[in-house]
């Protein structure tokens, strides 16, 4: 059996991975996996359990038992923390700073990473997050380590946060970047960190779809999709019909 497609985007909040991964992932008819989300997850059973997120022995017992899954075939994918959806739930602040808390600790990681990876089947998948071409999948094929300047970062999210509802600041969401890049970066497990591999772009003066653009150039001068772009090169055994990301 063919071996699916991994293309893994890396980087720090705010830089347009989710924007980018997903138009990707839809562009080749592959899955798009949100990692962040498992963490997120993870999180917010913390939070309901009434557990503080920097008691690390309390959050590995109860995260040991956690059921997390993603819905990718949805659209926007779901999000199942023990059989209840909870996709709404995630993008709250406090569960943004319970997961850069709780994703330190190695027992969590190991068990979501392990579950990510059960993420690459059919084609293949669009993966974005902070450790997936250095860790979860080091093999894969096209490795994006996607940037852009802090000012740039921080007024994308804090665009965001306004259209979904929340009214912060420029400058405290700026802060809350800030403080996050700084917990990603520092960690001692998996901090955010390029792969030697990874491709950098700087996306502070590309718009997503100039992202997108540049990372189907790179996939088709690897050979990893087919001159039409809808999908995989016959060589690698996948089919060329697109379908719907998931
Ligand atoms: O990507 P997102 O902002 O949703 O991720 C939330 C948090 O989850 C990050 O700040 C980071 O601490 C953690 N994370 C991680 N490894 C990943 C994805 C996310 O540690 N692959």
């Amino acid at each position: 059996m063919k071996k699916p497609l991994v293309i893994a985007i890396d980087g720090p909040a705010g830089a347009g991975k989710s924007t980018v991964a997903r138009a990707l992932a839809s562009r080749l008819g592959l899955d798009y996996v949100d990692s962040g989300a498992t963490y997120r997850a993870a999180a917010l059973k913390v939070i309901e359990s009434g557990i503080s997120p920097d008691d690390e022995e309390a959050v590995s017992r109860l995260l040991a038992g956690a059921d997390i899954q993603l819905d990718t075939a949805a659209v926007p994918p779901r999000v199942l923390l023990d059989g209840r959806d909870v996709t709404e739930k995630l993008r709250a602040p406090e569960v943004t700073l319970a997961a850069a808390k709780v994703s330190r600790l190695a027992s969590v990681r190991a068990k979501l990473v392990d579950f990510q990876r059960s993420l690459a089947s059919g084609d293949g998948v669009v993966m974005e997050g902070r450790d997936i071409g250095t860790v979860v999948f080091p093999d894969a094929p096209l490795k994006i380590f996607l940037e852009a300047d802090p000012e740039e970062r921080a007024r994308r999210r804090w665009k965001q946060e306004e259209s979904e509802g929340r009214n912060p600041s420029l400058e405290q969401t700026a802060y809350e970047i800030g403080r996050r890049d700084q917990l990603d970066a520092e960690r001692k497990i998996s901090p955010l960190l390029a792969a030697p591999d990874a491709r950098r772009i700087d996306s502070t003066h590309l718009t997503a779809e100039e992202v997108v653009e540049r990372i189907v150039g790179l996939a088709r001068e690897r050979g990893l999709i087919d001159g039409s772009e809808a999908g995989r090169t016959p060589d690698g055994g996948g089919s060329s019909s697109p379908r719907p990301a998931g």
